[in-house]
C-alpha cells in the first residue's frame, strides 16, 4: 500500500473555488480521505507526506487533442500556408517516419506536457504500440485514437489492429483507454468513416476526428456532397457515441442539431492563430457546444501548454468580440477542467473515490506572484517553472521541480541522434492530401 499525505494544503474544488487548510490522502493512487488541518495535529501516517501550505493543489491538466509524436518535427514548417505546411512540409517527412521516431517524439511530448501539469492527454497517431511504449514508460494516463487514413486502403486490415488494442486495452488499466482515429471526413470518406464508426460501436469504444479545421475544408465538402464535414460525420454515425471532435473551428449555426451530448471539441487556438485559419464559428456557438483545449502537434503548435491554449482562446474570444467582459477566467476554468469529463477517466476532482491525477503549484514566484486570485495566476501568468509536482495515479511524474518520469539528459541525446536521422533521410511521397 502506497500513502502519500499532502498537508495543509490549499486546492481548488471542482466548482473553482478554493479551500484552505486540508490534508489529502491518497492511497493506492486514489484520493482517501481530504480533512481540516489544524496547526499543532499529529498528521496522518504516510509514506511520503509533503507540506503544501506555499502551495495550491489542483486536478490535473488535459489535453484534448494531440499528435504527440510530432515533437520531432518541432519547427520544422514555418511560415507556411496550411497546403503547404501539409503537403509540402509534414506529411512528406512523416512518410519517412521510423518506430524510433515516434516512440522519441511521443516520449519528449510527454515529458513536455508533464513540465506543464498536463497528467492526460488524447492523442492521435499512427504507430500506436511506440506511442502505448512511451506513455507505460512514462506513467502517464493516455486516451489513444491510432489514425486510420481510410483514402490509405487496408482499412479492413487496420480496423482489425485497432479492434485489437482496443480489447486488449479497455478495462485492463484506468490509466489507458484506447479509440478509434478516422483522420477525417475527407481523407475517410463513405463508405469507410461508417465502418470505422460501426466498429467502434461494436467494440465499445470511442471515436476521435478532425472535422471542420478550416473554412475550405467546408467549402470542399459542400461542392463534393452539398453536406458540411458534421453532416457526413453525423450520417456516419460519430455522434453517436463519444467523439473528440479535433478543432471543429468551422462548425457552422446548421450543424448544432447534428452533435451528441457525449461529442466534445477540442479547442487549439494557436494553431488557428499560427496558420491563419479565421474565426470559425465556434465563438459564436460557444455556449452550445461541449468543449476543451488541446495543443495539436508540436510542429503546428511547438508547445504542448493547455494553459497557454486556453488562455489563447480567452484572448482570441476578447479580441474578436470586441469584449474584454467576455470569457471569464471561471469560464476558461470550467471548460479547462471539462477535459476530464470528455476523456471519462475518473479524473478531475480533489475528491474522496477519484483517482489523484493531481498538479502541486507553486505560484510564489517572480511571474506569478503576488496572488489576488490562483484561477487568474495559473491561467494568464502561469508557466511549467510554477507546476512543481505532477502527480498520475499517485505516482509523481514530476517532484519538486525536476522530471522524474524521464532521464532527461538521456532522452534529449536520443532525440538530438533521432532528429539527425530524420533530416538525413529527408522527405519521401505523401500517401494523402490536404
Ligand atoms: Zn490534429
Amino acid at each position: 500500500m502506497i500513502h502519500t499525505l499532502l498537508w495543509n494544503a490549499n486546492y481548488i474544488d471542482a466548482e473553482g473555488q478554493l479551500q484552505n487548510h486540508k490534508n489529502i490522502e491518497i492511497t493506492d493512487g486514489v484520493i482517501t480521505a481530504i480533512s481540516d488541518y489544524v496547526d499543532g495535529m499529529i498528521l496522518p501516517e504516510a509514506n511520503e507526506a509533503i507540506e503544501c501550505k506555499d502551495f495550491v493543489v489542483t486536478p490535473g491538466l488535459v489535453n484534448m487533442h494531440a499528435h504527440a509524436a510530432m515533437n520531432i518535427f518541432k519547427g520544422i514548417a514555418e511560415d507556411a500556408s496550411a497546403e503547404e505546411w501539409f503537403n509540402d512540409l509534414i506529411w512528406p517527412y512523416e512518410s519517412k517516419m521510423t518506430d524510433e521516431d515516434v516512440y522519441l517524439g511521443t516520449k519528449l511530448a510527454i515529458a513536455e506536457m508533464v513540465s506543464h501539469g498536463v497528467t492526460s492527454f488524447a492523442d492521435h497517431y499512427f504507430g500506436e504500440k511506440q506511442v502505448l511504449k512511451a506513455v507505460h514508460e512514462t506513467g502517464i494516463r493516455a486516451d489513444i485514437a491510432p489514425t486510420i487514413f481510410g483514402l490509405a486502403g487496408n482499412v479492413t486490415e487496420r480496423l482489425t489492429e485497432v479492434a485489437d488494442l482496443v480489447d486488449k486495452y479497455n478495462g485492463l488499466d484506468s490509466r489507458v483507454h484506447v479509440r478509434f482515429g478516422p483522420h477525417s471526413p475527407y481523407t475517410c470518406p463513405e463508405p469507410y468513416l461508417t465502418e470505422i464508426v460501426n466498429t467502434a460501436k461494436a467494440h465499445k469504444a470511442g471515436i476521435h476526428l478532425h472535422i471542420s479545421e478550416t473554412e475550405e475544408q467546408v467549402r470542399q465538402s459542400m461542392a463534393a456532397h452539398g453536406k458540411t464535414p458534421f453532416q457526413v460525420s453525423y450520417e456516419a454515425g460519430c455522434f453517436d457515441i463519444n467523439c473528440l471532435v479535433a478543432h471543429g473551428l468551422w462548425v457552422e449555426d446548421e450543424d448544432l442539431k447534428y452533435l451528441g451530448k457525449d461529442t466534445w471539441f477540442g479547442f487549439c487556438g494557436k494553431t488557428y492563430m499560427k496558420l491563419a485559419m479565421g474565426n470559425g464559428g465556434i465563438y459564436r456557438n460557444r455556449e452550445k457546444l461541449n468543449f476543451s483545449f488541446g495543443t495539436d502537434g508540436g510542429a503546428s503548435s511547438n508547445t504542448l501548454d493547455i494553459l497557454e491554449q486556453a488562455r489563447t482562446f480567452a484572448l482570441i474570444g476578447k479580441y474578436i468580440g470586441n469584449d474584454p467582459t467576455t470569457y471569464e477566467i471561471s469560464y476558461i476554468w470550467k471548460h479547462l477542467m471539462d477535459g476530464h469529463r470528455a476523456l471519462g477517466f475518473n479524473t478531475g476532482k480533489v475528491e474522496v473515490g477519484v483517482e489523484a491525477d493531481l498538479v502541486i503549484w507553486d505560484l510564489k514566484r517572480v511571474n506569478t506572484f503576488p496572488v489576488y486570485n490562483p484561477l487568474t495566476a495559473l491561467l494568464y501568468s502561469a508557466d511549467a517553472s510554477n507546476a512543481r509536482y505532477t502527480m498520475v495515479k499517485g505516482n509523481f511524474l514530476k517532484y519538486d521541480g525536476k522530471l522524474t518520469c524521464v532521464n532527461e539528459a538521456e532522452l534529449l541525446a536520443d532525440v538530438q541522434a533521432a532528429h539527425a536521422k530524420l533530416l538525413a533521410r529527408g522527405k519521401g511521397k505523401a500517401i494523402v492530401f490536404y
